[in-house]
């Protein structure tokens, strides 16, 4: 027998609080005040986005933003600028290989006002991911594409094929092949993960990487899974993550800092509150190299990692800024952040 039960019973029927029926059935976040651990911004377009490099994405970003006045079209453009830059190892053209020395790319795109969503997996031979995601969003109507499947539908809207694997990055893989490492390369991956906020509280978001060095060819990390690498709810904020992305999407973390944002927590508290909620149950306890940030509706921003923290960049028309974030566990924070 099906019993149906409305929202109202529902709500009456729990003996939880109201903050945590909030979370558990949606709706905008909760009033409380947000406490200041998270810096408040005053001057939009907001664009907070991954690890130093993360400034001159959202540099780019705001330049598109002040020309074209659509958060989509900045993210994208921020995104490419990164995506375009053969000295960063870990995302797009010069990005790391997988085990067989060919560069797979993972990227995907989400547009808070209509919740719309496109992601691509393992794309190989395409040097803007960033773009050929939301072309899965705007062109198709499903929400991720990977491997070959991603590439032919890139080839069809006329991206042209790009050799992504710069001399440098070859080489090392040669060097790492020699030494017939049978693991991949444990610290040699980052993302550009971009949040966007204007002044009418709409959200949008974008993350593109080349994932975890020397990986198995077909590995797909959290970047590309919307609620693991990326999430954005335009009732309440956005949040992306960085680092082992295996141990983001086993979680479905960007997710769960979103929903703590909608229980009430500002950003910085509810970034760290996912960590630790992860950490209390994984085996690994704190030694799980993510890094979190986010934004809310009203403007606060923040960030927090686990193990060794991370920088995170914060632009607005008046200020862009390198911040270092919060370690959870009292883990160290890298001289440089960035481009490891
Ligand atoms: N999360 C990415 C991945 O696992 C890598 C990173 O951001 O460091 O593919």
């Amino acid at each position: 027998m099906v019993i149906r039960i409305n929202r109202r019973e529902f709500l009456t029927n729990l003996t939880i609080g109201a903050t945590t029926a909030t979370a558990l059935l949606g709706g905008e976040m909760a009033t409380a005040e947000p406490n200041n651990r998270s810096a408040q911004n005053k001057s939009y377009p907001l664009f907070v986005s991954t690890w130093a490099f993360g400034k001159a994405t959202n540099n780019a970003a705001l330049g598109n933003y002040q020309r074209d006045k659509s958060l989509l079209d900045a993210v994208e453009a921020g995104i490419q600028v990164t995506e375009a830059d053969v000295s960063n190892a870990s995302v797009g053209i010069g990005g790391i290989p997988n085990a067989d020395g060919i560069v797979q790319l993972d990227a995907c795109i989400m547009n808070g006002p209509d919740h719309r969503v496109g992601s691509v997996a393992a794309i190989e031979g395409i040097a803007h991911p960033i773009s050929v995601a939301r072309r899965v969003m705007e062109k198709t109507p499903h929400v991720m594409l990977a491997g070959d499947g991603a590439q032919k539908f890139a080839l069809d809207q006329g991206f042209q094929r790009t050799n992504l694997l710069t001399q440098a990055r070859q080489e090392e893989w040669k060097n790492w092949q020699k030494k017939r490492e049978k693991e991949a390369h444990s610290d040699a991956h980052d993302t550009i993960t971009l949040l966007a906020l204007d002044k009418n509280g709409d959200i949008a978001g974008g993350c593109s990487t080349s994932g975890w060095g020397y990986k198995l060819p077909g590995r797909v990390g959290d970047s590309p899974i919307i609620g693991g690498g990326l999430y954005v709810d335009n009732q309440v904020g956005a949040a992306g993550c960085t680092g082992k992305g295996e141990n983001c999407m086993r979680y479905c973390s960007s997710f769960m800092v979103v929903e703590f944002m909608r229980s009430g927590l500002d950003p910085q508290s509810a970034c760290i509150a996912a960590i630790k909620r992860i950490a209390s149950t994984d085996p690994l306890g704190l030694n799980l190299e993510i890094y979190f940030i986010a934004l809310d509706k009203r403007g606060n921003y923040g960030a927090a990692g686990a193990g060794k923290g991370f920088q995170y960049a914060v632009t607005t028309p008046e200020d862009s800024q390198v911040f270092q974030s919060e370690a959870v566990g009292g883990g160290t924070v890298g001289p440089e952040g960035g481009n490891r």
